[in-house]
């Protein structure tokens, strides 16, 4: 048995990369596990990899950036599954510049996806945490969140924002025996999403690194099957960062 056997599990932006890693993680602790993201054929590759691991999966397009595609998102987990215990706010993109060069639609597109989208999720799955008076609310943020970064005005802005939206969910829900937290990941340069740095800049953002090497979608996948579990059981409203010492 693993520490998730019988627990429901919604990651966004499951199709690739953390998200992906996160997915397989649940799953091979015996979480069922839905994932969602705007491509669908990517989705439903990582759905037939978590059944290979002997769970349930569900694979569906959504933009989690749109209310009306997010709310029948988490319906579509609770018709088929019954309820969901586990949610994971991971999908986010890029979109960077430096400010006097960044376009309204650049900041919009960031902050609609990474934390608007956490929003709509959120609202839609809470209501079923609520009634369940059991849930977990996971939102993955960045060091960046906490750090800022040049040319990426837009993007720190999302992720320092999920901080404050994920305290707020989390003094909001207590009651209700729901907790939320915050994985905040270093560089982790395996991904789609840092794929476009150079050489240069991915080892200048390691010699931050105290621990000397890059992040593994790994590393941010255990510490979310962590915060999942009943193990976490009394911790909520935290930001923990699996960022090799960056932040300290
Ligand atoms: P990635 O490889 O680019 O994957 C992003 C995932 O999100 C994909 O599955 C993508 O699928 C999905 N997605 C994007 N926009 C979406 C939307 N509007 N609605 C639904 N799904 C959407 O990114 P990653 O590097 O794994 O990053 C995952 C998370 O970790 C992000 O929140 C990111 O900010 C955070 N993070 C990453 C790093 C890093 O170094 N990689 C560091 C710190 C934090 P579609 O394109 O098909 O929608």
């Amino acid at each position: 048995m693993g520490t998730l056997t019988g627990k429901s599990a919604l990651v966004t932006g499951g199709s690739r990369g953390i998200g992906r890693a996160i997915a397989l993680r649940l799953a091979a602790e015996g979480a069922d596990v839905a994932i969602c993201a705007r491509q669908l054929e990517a989705a439903q590759a990582v759905a037939a990899e978590l059944e290979a691991l002997g769970v349930k999966a569900l694979a569906r397009p959504a933009d989690v950036a749109q209310a009306a595609q997010a709310g029948p998102l988490i319906q579509a987990v609770l018709a088929e599954w019954g309820k969901l215990d586990i949610l994971v706010n991971n999908a986010g993109i890029t979109r960077d510049n430096l400010l006097l060069r960044m376009s309204e639609e650049e900041w919009d597109a960031v902050l609609d996806t990474n934390l608007k989208g956490a929003f709509n999720c959120s609202k839609a799955a809470a209501r079923a945490m609520i009634q369940a008076r059991s849930g977990r609310i996971i939102n993955i943020s960045s060091v960046v969140g906490l750090l800022g970064n040049a040319g990426q005005a837009n993007y720190a802005a999302s992720k320092a924002g999920l901080c404050g939206f994920t305290k707020s969910l989390a003094r909001e829900l207590a009651s209700r025996n729901i907790t939320a937290n915050v994985v905040a990941p270093g560089l982790v340069p395996e991904t789609g999403m840092t794929g476009g740095l150079d050489e240069k800049a991915v080892e200048k953002l390691l010699s931050q690194v105290p621990l000397g090497r890059p992040g593994l979608p790994e590393d941010v996948a255990h510490s979310v099957a962590f915060l999942a579990s009943d193990q976490a059981a009394y911790i909520t409203g935290q930001v923990l960062c699996v960022d090799g010492g960056m932040v300290m």
